[in-house]
């Protein structure tokens, strides 16, 4: 029950008037002469309650199981995989065998059966450690689970599921050489003959290429139609003319394989299209609205595990007689950037937690990465400042958040296409 204070003119002729609004019952009750207080007394059954960061039992369990796989598998092999962009093998076992790889599938076809708020949790908390491990999970758990769990048909689900729950990791390829930013130009054709359709084009960016044993793969069906014509296959690895081409040499994320994937008369069955045909645009701009909620958690955890290595060393480390955290001129930035964190995490996981309500949660996905990748490019250049000359080498963590935070700001759309969708968002709510 709440008591509201000074609500006046609009509620002042209402005498134990009782309104329903939302599924909230609101009983106000005149407290009677020309006094203008209400008491309204609410009944706030369905008010959520809830602080954002509060987490449940089975979220902090998958937290906590994260964190120690991160410490004791990732951790030290953080450095050699950046150094030799090639993440070890033993990194994607570990991601699998305790269930990371189909966080939000259910069971019966061999996943966790969490939520997708836990997901993020997951994403998150291996960023912190190394986003690149990150981004190897988070493109299983979003883009590739999320087009089977919402688009794909039961027989899809039960027989590449379970797969991609125990040692399949899967790919994403939409990006072409022409086609970036404005996807849904993309050139890759299908050419229906039989019962089976031939793909040919080039992918390019694709994260997991290396390893991946499945493709999921955009290609325009119908190009008289447009991006109408646009339609998602599942295709498989070993499919003949199917070639991924050599990883590219990048600034960050190195241990993330990234490659062009080429399709030469690449025949794919059609019970592997997903969905109805030209429908593709659709499933892809679904699939990246929420995967923009785990490029958000991944900027999240990067932000985080650089602020947290920086902090301690400004704890330590000396200057003048005193620990340079005890400048107020640090004492300042620290604040800053630690404030920043603090809204980025709220807006991951409120865009999170909305996804799993089934609310809508596009503008606030968007605004969750734009968001979070600003702060993680912000985080992490100050936190190699901090650290001095030490911060700008290779023998301690921070260049390397620094160098991996960069790509936050560019793929599943750049932050101008975030900028475009939040816009559009705030035109529709003003017309
Ligand atoms: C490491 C890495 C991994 C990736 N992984 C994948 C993957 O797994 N699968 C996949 O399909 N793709 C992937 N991508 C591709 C990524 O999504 C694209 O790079 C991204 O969408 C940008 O496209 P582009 O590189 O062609 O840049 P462009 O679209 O050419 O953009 C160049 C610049 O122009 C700006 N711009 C373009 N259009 C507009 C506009 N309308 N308004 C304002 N500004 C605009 C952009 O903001 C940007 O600053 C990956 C990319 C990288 C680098």
């Amino acid at each position: 029950m709440f008591c509201l204070n000074q609500c006046k003119s609009s509620l002042k002729n209402i005498s134990n008037a009782f309104m329903q609004y939302n599924g909230l019952k609101v009983v106000s009750a005149l407290s009677g002469g020309h006094r203008s207080t209400l008491s309204l007394q609410i009944n706030a059954r369905n008010a959520s309650t809830q602080p954002l960061t509060q987490l449940s039992e089975d979220e902090m369990a998958m937290k906590d199981i994260v964190q120690r796989l991160a410490q004791q598998k990732i951790q030290p092999l953080v450095k050699q995989m950046d150094q030799n962009s090639m993440m070890d093998k033993s990194v994607i076992d570990a991601l699998f065998q305790n269930g990371l790889m189909a966080v939000d599938v259910d069971p019966k076809y061999g996943g966790t059966g969490s939520s997708f708020f836990s997901a993020m949790l997951v994403i998150e908390e291996l960023a912190k450690v190394d986003p690149s491990v990150s981004v190897f999970c988070d493109v299983q758990n979003t883009l590739v689970i999320q087009t089977f769990t919402r688009f794909a048909s039961e027989e899809q689900r039960v027989k590449y599921l379970p797969r991609i729950a125990k040692d399949c990791v899967g790919a994403f390829c939409l990006s072409e050489p022409d086609s970036g930013s404005d996807a849904f130009a993309l050139k890759t054709n299908a050419v229906k003959e039989g019962s089976n359709y031939v793909l040919n084009g080039t992918k390019c960016w694709i994260t997991n290429a290396e390893h991946a044993g499945l493709f999921i793969v955009y290609a325009n069906a119908n190009p008289s139609a447009g991006y109408k014509g646009i339609t998602c296959f599942i295709v498989e690895r070993n499919t003949p003319g199917l070639t991924v081409a050599k990883h590219e040499d990048k600034l960050g994320i190195r241990a993330s394989s990234t490659c062009p994937v080429i399709f030469d008369n690449v025949k794919v069955p059609e019970s592997n299209v997903v969905g109805q045909v030209g429908h593709g645009y659709k499933y892809a701009i679904g699939t990246l609205n929420e995967g923009r909620i785990g490029i958000g958690a991944q900027m999240l955890g990067l932000a985080e595990g650089c602020f947290d290595h920086a902090v301690k060393y400004t704890l330590e480390r000396k200057q003048f007689g005193q620990r340079i955290f005890d400048f107020q001129g640090m004492q300042h930035q620290i604040a800053r950037i630690g404030a920043e964190i603090e809204a980025a995490k709220l807006l991951v996981y409120n865009a999170a937690r909305l996804r799993d309500a089934k609310k809508p949660f596009i503008k606030e996905a968007a605004i969750a990465k734009l968001y979070a990748s600003e702060v993680a490019a912000n985080a992490s250049e100050k936190c190699v400042e901090w650290l001095g000359g030490v911060g700008f080498t290779r023998d301690f963590p921070v260049e390397k958040y620094y160098r991996d935070s960069k790509i936050g700001a560019i793929y599943e759309g750049t932050s101008n296409i975030q900028l475009n969708t939040i816009a559009k968002h705030i035109a529709d709510e003003y017309k």
